[in-house]
């Protein structure tokens, strides 16, 4: 069984343009799910282009929502995707007893700020109050660095976290994610690796070795990620580990932190009525 810990929902009839010449349309994104055998996702809101507009993050996450309700082709895990610098904590609390959020997803690209854990904290405070866990966006740009997101989650340690992607750090290190990984499960603080964009199935080894099985979670970032789900499983499935490592990272550690037994035990008929159409 197969849950994708990172998706963002491209609402019907809309796409996502990835690239200045490349565009994935809603059905594109979810058959890629559909057909690789993905039973569930988070789902979160998906900008139509990157760098992100300015739009208010908190109607987006009802809209969102609102397609959730009517969509029972997955099992759909709505997560909020908001901004310290414009939601509420609120907002957060809103999202989460009114519409049913099971976590607060964090971007720093979204306002090209490092998180401070003076601004940001409202949001933390409320996620740890609500019992949800945070996933914080890494890479690509400084302002998403390690380095950063450990001063955040040091600030705030008694919470869950998930890091979200895997690339290697700015000085080209493919491990960086898992000695981070390592250090916070050695001090007793529960953070999470979301493996989208780790560059290989060795990676995957790495982390089993370093006996990071349960921190892990399979996501593939669609519809960035290549918008290719195939290819980002296959850094999991390819890896030289045994199958009950797989099924922790594919499946097993994200329904126990997420909380979805129930959730995937009531609706895993419908989303398998519509895959077997
Ligand atoms: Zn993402």
């Amino acid at each position: 069984m197969i849950f994708n810990a990172h998706t963002h929902y491209i609402l019907p009839g809309n796409s996502c343009w990835i690239s200045d010449y490349r565009k994935i349309t809603h059905g594109f994104w979810k058959q890629q799910l559909i057909d690789n055998g993905v039973v569930g996702a988070l789902a979160m809101y998906c900008p139509p282009t990157l760098p992100f507009p300015k739009t208010n993050l908190f109607e987006e996450n009802k809209e969102i929502w609102k397609a959730l309700k009517k969509d029972d082709s997955l099992i759909w895990v709505p997560f909020a995707m908001l901004s310290p610098s414009q939601n509420t904590p609120e907002q957060l609390k809103s999202l989460v007893k009114n519409h049913g959020f099971k976590g607060l997803k964090l971007i720093s690209v979204f306002d090209n700020k490092a998180y401070d854990p003076e601004r940001d904290g409202g949001l933390l405070m409320m996620a740890k109050e609500l019992k949800i866990p945070t996933m914080i966006h890494s890479g690509w740009r400084e302002v998403a660095g390690l380095e950063k997101i450990k001063k955040n989650i040091e600030a705030f340690p008694d919470q869950t976290y998930v890091i979200a992607h895997m690339r290697p750090n700015e000085k080209g290190c493919p491990k960086s994610h898992l000695f981070l990984l390592k250090d916070f499960m050695e001090r007793g603080i529960k953070v999470f690796g979301e493996l989208s964009y780790v560059d290989h199935p060795n990676r995957v080894f790495d982390a089993v070795q370093m006996s990071l099985e349960n921190r892990l979670l399979w996501g593939d970032d669609l519809p960035w990620g290549g918008a290719n789900t195939y290819t980002n499983l296959a850094k999991v499935v390819c890896a030289p580990i045994n199958q009950e490592s797989k099924n922790k990272i594919l499946y097993e550690n994200a329904v126990k932190l997420f909380k979805l037994e129930k959730v995937l035990s009531r609706n895993r008929i419908l989303g398998e009525q519509e895959r077997n159409k």
